[in-house]
């Protein structure tokens, strides 16, 4: 029997709800319990592959190929089950379906409307996952009195009714703000939003209370009097230092508790919590500490680099060192020198990216991390940008760009037209929509033997996830070879280069794809330790 619990927030947005959930569903599954994770998203766009970064943080990519919202990312780092398309929705995705259905004539003749059509479609993509754990976790995004909410609110209440009190349980995170002048805790915003959401006809069994400081006896009182809800069950969630302390600082508050009391389980099953204690022992306790520039052009949100910015933090785990990131601009390399900004850094990396704003500093700061022979560590734009540096500055093909943004010029990274995917071939062109239509999710790369990589791996088989429209021309590969950078992964076929290294550099690999995506505290990427590994000889050097 799958118990579904269902997350919503209010007051305010950026709560930490996917954090929240993704703790809980570690907490169950530290229990014993299989879980899964599910986001519904109230936004139009059919998913977040289509937006900027600065709107809506990192497109998080599953092995299936579907660009989704990144608290897929928080739910696969903490509980280990790999996310899927089927995982996350959206209002956009919504409407398509059930307006295809009507071209179709599925609706025989029906006029459409939100409710039944709508909150139907919604609560078909929760019941799908029926059987597939013992606890369905599913979070609504955004926050409780949104219009755009509204038809999600309808369907969890609907769904929750229909399954029954005992297999639906409905948690709601919310905000204690701390007012200076009254020297206080602030339970109002609480009581609104609890309203709010009754007057949907939900009503919320367990608070999570995000608070800044320590909530006192009398405010949980009051929460639980005011919003109708026990006062165990009224949860204070205050910040943490980081946050895989969550899914302790949660249980020791009793959530797991909790949520097994209002299930009415009584053969509560023992938790075994030693992961979590031995990642923040290591977390809390580093033996050093080594600092990695991250050089982007999303540096102003932290959000854009989220799985990033945590397998870096994993490598560090690893490594028992903390690791810093200085986030630089790369628009600054065009005009100032890199060494202002890297000296003493013992690591550079160049993440992801799209479009020509700031290439040219990428190209740049590579150029110093090869030179200076800094640790350098390339993660798809990154791989591109070090394979036009060396093309450029090794190569002697002084005008080596990408298609992406030159259509002058040698065009050593170029639009793939065409790959094969599960035996079959995927076309691309110009003109191709722009959602959904990359190279998306895991495919298979073969390593050369003998190679480092091949050595941090310790296979030569592996897959990883992709999101990229640009490649390597392979035909590049010999005159760059020559000059001492191997193409030390492949596609199956021999036809896209998925890594390359240099050979005369302690560390500079340049990966196609995003490992990142599939590094967990627990389970931390290989690359990512190598890189972090690299970075502790560097800061013993400098
Ligand atoms: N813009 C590049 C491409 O589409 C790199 C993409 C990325 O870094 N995710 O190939």
């Amino acid at each position: 029997m799958t118990r579904y619990i269902f997350i919503t927030g209010g007051v305010v947005s950026s709560l930490g709800k996917g954090l929240g959930s993704a703790a809980l569903g570690a907490l169950l599954q530290a229990r014993g319990y299989k879980v899964r994770l599910c986001k519904l998203d109230p936004y139009l766009n059919v998913d977040p592959g289509t937006m900027s970064p600065f709107q809506h943080g990192e497109v998080y990519v599953t092995d299936d190929g579907a660009e989704a919202d990144l608290d897929l990312g928080h739910y696969e780092r903490f509980t280990g089950v790999p996310a899927k398309a089927a995982d996350n929705t959206t209002t956009g995705r919504i409407y398509t379906s059930v307006l295809q259905k009507e071209r179709r004539g599925d609706y025989l003749g029906a006029t459409i409307q939100v409710i039944p059509h709508i909150t139907n479609e919604i609560k078909e993509f929760i019941a799908e996952k029926e059987g597939t754990a013992d606890f369905v976790l599913c979070e609504i995004g955004g926050t409780v009195g949104d219009i755009e909410s509204l038809p999600f609110l309808e369907a969890i209440r609907q769904f929750g009714n229909e399954v029954g009190a005992d297999r639906a349980l409905f948690l709601h995170v919310t905000l204690l703000p701390y007012i200076p002048a009254a020297g206080e805790l602030k339970t109002k915003p609480t009581q609104h939003s609890v309203k709010e959401l009754m007057s949907y006809g939900i009503r919320p069994q367990i608070l999570l209370c995000r608070a800044d400081r320590e909530i006192d006896e009398d405010e949980r009182r009051k929460i639980a009097l005011f919003c109708n809800i026990d006062y165990q069950k009224v949860i204070p969630a205050l910040d943490v230092s980081s946050i895989y302390e969550v899914p302790l600082t949660y249980h020791a508050e009793g959530l797991d508790k909790q949520v097994m009391e209002s299930f009415g389980i009584d053969d509560i099953p023992d938790l075994d919590l030693s992961i979590w204690k031995d990642i923040v022992e290591r977390v809390q306790a580093p033996e050093g500490e080594v600092k990695i520039a991250v050089v982007g052009k999303y540096t102003d949100l932290t959000d854009s680099y989220k799985s990033l910015n945590e397998a870096l933090t994993h490598g560090g785990i690893a490594n028992s060192v903390k690791v810093k990131l200085k986030f630089l601009e790369s628009e600054l390399f065009e005009t100032e020198d890199p060494a202002e900004h890297l000296k003493g850094v013992h690591g550079v990396l160049v993440p992801g990216g799209f479009g020509e704003r700031g290439a040219e500093g990428k190209i740049k700061a590579v150029q110093y991390a090869r030179e200076k022979k800094i640790p350098y560590f390339g993660i798809c734009f990154g791989l591109q940008m070090a394979v036009i540096e060396a093309a450029r500055n090794l190569c002697g093909i002084k005008d080596a760009t990408s298609s992406e943004f030159e259509k002058k010029g040698t065009h050593i990274i170029g639009l793939m037209t065409e790959w094969e995917k599960g035996g079959k071939k995927e076309k691309r062109g110009d003109d191709t929509d722009k959602g959904g239509t990359m190279r998306l999710g895991a495919y298979p790369a073969k390593l050369v033997k003998g190679s480092k990589v091949a050595a941090i791996y310790d296979t030569t088989k592996i897959s990883e996830r992709h999101r990229h429209r640009y490649e390597v021309n392979i035909n590049y590969k010999d005159q760059l070879e020559k000059e001492g950078i191997e193409f030390s992964g492949l596609s199956p076929d021999g036809k896209l280069p998925e890594i390359i290294e240099h050979k005369d550099h302690p560390w500079f690999i340049g990966v196609q794809f995003h490992p990142e995506l599939k590094s967990k505290p627990f389970d931390p990427h290989p690359l990512f330790v190598s890189f972090i590994k690299a970075a502790v000889e560097q800061s013993r050097l400098v």
